[in-house]
């Protein structure tokens, strides 16, 4: 079965860096995507470029509007079906990534399903 992969900022220096990860692994805990690793697709690794070709959906998951993972993507000729920005979508400020709430990490998986599952908006 095609993979729906989820590309995933982790900028572990703000809280919404922090934020996407968390929800990230959440959703992909209950089997509902899968993370791809950022940093080797970035470095042209030949495994995720395949699987991420063959993926039925593939969504970007940023804390911010710097975009890394949505850039990271765009650049190695994947551009994602959807693209999350936190920060904007959810209304978070940036911050300190020790300033993460549980709600917030609920809110965010609830964006990353309908990301996933959903048409593009
Ligand atoms: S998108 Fe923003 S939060 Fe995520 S890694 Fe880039 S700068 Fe950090």
């Amino acid at each position: 079965m095609a993979e729906r992969a989820l590309l995933v900022c982790f900028g572990g220096m703000s809280n919404v860096g922090t934020l996407t990860g968390l929800a990230a692994l959440e959703v992909a805990r209950a089997g509902e995507g899968t993370i791809f690793c950022l940093a080797s697709l970035a470095n042209g690794d030949p495994v995720v470029q395949k699987r991420l070709k063959e993926a039925e959906r593939i969504v970007a998951v940023d804390g911010c509007p710097l975009a890394c993972a949505r850039r990271i993507a765009e650049r190695a000729g994947f551009p994602p079906h959807r693209a999350i920005v936190l920060a904007q979508d959810l209304g978070i400020k940036k911050g300190l990534p020790d300033a993460v709430a549980a709600l917030e990490v609920q809110r965010a998986v609830a964006f990353i399903r309908a990301a996933l599952g959903d048409e593009d908006r």
